[in-house]
Order: structure tokens, then C-alpha cells, then sequence
């Protein structure tokens, strides 16, 4: 899922292309985007773009009138600019078309299962139902983040990516979050000594700026194109038995619905696996405790496929 870094970039090449310029229409390709029926989205036609803002991870058109139009990505939604007006959606992953004089902008989603949300609300109060809640990092500092989350005893994992808590984190970034401030991502939040909310608020600060100077950067001016949570330069995210930047052992994972944690153990858990349900399941009481077990596990499963 686009998160803090990847929306800030989109709403930076969008304020660039659309800012200023009217709506002049919306085609819906699939009638399940649009979420909400009052105010109907005609009323956004022809109104002026005044600007675009992140809300959580979501990407909040400002309209005149005070109206909105709030865009939920999701997993697999993403938007293409092109300088053309009239550009037609694509047949299967297209979902709308937001048509402007000089240009066209695509919504786009893979896979079969649309997810992705579209809203209209009017005013303040209304796009203030969207907020869920989730504080800011520039609205905070080492002690109101660490209370923030000592107020809950959750996992590190589960608190970093709620919603409620903070704002625009998700699966891919607390990942490496986690891997920088060398933290379990089963630490309890509550378990935490102030050393290790120091450590975690630098990080967090640390790994969510560098991404997003990164992609502003890559960008170069353009629209950007490959939005993707799983990026050569991440240490953990998405690189499950690869070995670890930092030490060089393999990065592990706990698979849970369709969510994946990436770690490593030698770096965050001290050398101890986390169970993983769907593979403790499978090993039930063989489940190897510590990095070294689970080597000469494999060693053995190899010599025993030899013999
Ligand atoms: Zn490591």
C-alpha cells in the first residue's frame, strides 16, 4: 500500500500538473470506486483544483466551494498523468478518469479484488470523518510519541501501522523502521525502556524523510511511475531470505492473513525467531527457536535429502 512516502511524492507532481486548472469531469470505469452518493460528484465539475493534501494515505483533492474529492489507493490502486485530454481508461485495471483541459489522470488498479476508495465530502467537517485519528511526525516530539504509544500495550508492529496512532505508516515502512532502531517488531509497547523510544522516534523520523527525499528526487520533475512497497533499497521489507545490509544473515518473516513481517534476528530479536503461525502450523513442536537451530535444520533436511 502507497504510504507516507510514495503520496507525498504523487501530491507533489499532481500540485505541479493540476493545481489551478478545473475538474471538468469524472468518468467512472467501475461504479464500485465511487463510495458515497451526497454530495453527488457532478457538483465537482468544473470547480478549480486549489491544491492537494495527504490524509493519512490518502490523497485529498481541494476543490473550490469547499468541496473534496478523497482518493483511498489501497494495495494495488495508482495514478498515471497524462498530458492529454480525453485519454481513455483502461479496459480491467482502470477505475476512473478525472479530465482536465490540457490533461487526463488515470486511477488505475491490479488484481481482480478493487479495493480502492473514491469520496466526495464538503467541508472541513466532512473530510474530518476520513482522519483517523493518526498523529502526525511533525506534530510530535521523542516524549509525545513515546507516550502516544505507551498509551496502548500493542506489538511495535501493530502500534506503528494503526491508523489511529500515527498517520501514513504502514506494513512496508515499519518494517524498516524496526530493522534501523534494531527493535522486535513483537516488542509490547509498553515494555519499552526510554533508551529504546529514542532509538525508534530517530529512526522513524530518519526512515521516513530519507524515503521520501528519495523518491522526490528520483522523480525528477516527472510523474511518478513505479510505486511499489517493495524497493531495491529497502533492508528488510520484501527480502525474505535475502541477507541483512547491516550483518548479513537472512531476513526473516511472519506471514499473518495477507501481510507479511520482515526482520532480522540476529539484528532485532537477539537470534530468536518469531513464530510464525502459518509455518509453526506446519512444524508444530519443531519449530526451531534460534538462527542457529533453524541452519542446522536445513543442514540436516540436506544431508537427509542426500542420503
Ligand atoms: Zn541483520
Amino acid at each position: 500500500m502507497p504510504e507516507r512516502p510514495d503520496i507525498e511524492t504523487y501530491i507533489d507532481a499532481l500540485d505541479e500538473r493540476l493545481t489551478g486548472h478545473a475538474l471538468r469531469g469524472v468518468r467512472l470505469a467501475n461504479p464500485f470506486l465511487l463510495r458515497s452518493a451526497v454530495p453527488p460528484i457532478t457538483d465537482c465539475v468544473d470547480k478549480t483544483v486549489r491544491g492537494f493534501r495527504r490524509l493519512g494515505k490518502r490523497i485529498v483533492f481541494e476543490l473550490d466551494d469547499d468541496y473534496f474529492l478523497v482518493l483511498h489507493l489501497m494495495v494495488a490502486g495508482r495514478l498515471q498523468y497524462k498530458e492529454a485530454p480525453g485519454v481513455n481508461v483502461p479496459a480491467r485495471r482502470g477505475l476512473c478518469a478525472f479530465d482536465f483541459d490540457h490533461a487526463t489522470l488515470l486511477l488505475t488498479e491490479a488484481g481482480t479484488k478493487k479495493r480502492a476508495s473514491l469520496y466526495v465530502v464538503r467541508g472541513e467537517e466532512g473530510l474530518a470523518d476520513h482522519n483517523r485519528g493518526g498523529l502526525e511526525l511533525e506534530d510530535l516530539d521523542e516524549q509525545r510519541f513515546a507516550a502516544r504509544l505507551r498509551e496502548e500495550n500493542h506489538t511495535l508492529k501493530r502500534s506503528l501501522t494503526d491508523p489511529r496512532i500515527l498517520s501514513g505508516i504502514g506494513n512496508a515502512y515499519s518494517d524498516e523502521i524496526l530493522h534501523r532502531a534494531k527493535l522486535s517488531p513483537v516488542l509490547l509497547t509498553q515494555k519499552l525502556s526510554d533508551e529504546q523510544y529514542a532509538a525508534l522516534w530517530r529512526c522513524t523520523q530518519e526512515v521516513i524523510e530519507e524515503f521520501t527525499a528519495r523518491f522526490k528526487a528520483e522523480r525528477k520533475g516527472g510523474f511518478p511511475g513505479k510505486v511499489t512497497a517493495f524497493r531495491e533499497d529497502m533492508a528488510v521489507h520484501g527480502k525474505y531470505g535475502k541477507p541483512c545490509p547491516v550483518c548479513g544473515d537472512p531476513i526473516q518473516r511472519i506471514s499473518y492473513a495477507k501481510n507479511e513481517t520482515n526482520y532480522c534476528a540476529t539484528c532485532q530479536t537477539g537470534g530468536k525467531l518469531l513464530a510464525d503461525r502459518a509455518m509453526s502450523r506446519l512444524m508444530k513442536k519443531d519449530w526451531p527457536r534460534s538462527l542457529e537451530e533453524l541452519e542446522a535444520k536445513k543442514a540436516s533436511h540436506r544431508a537427509g535429502a542426500k542420503s
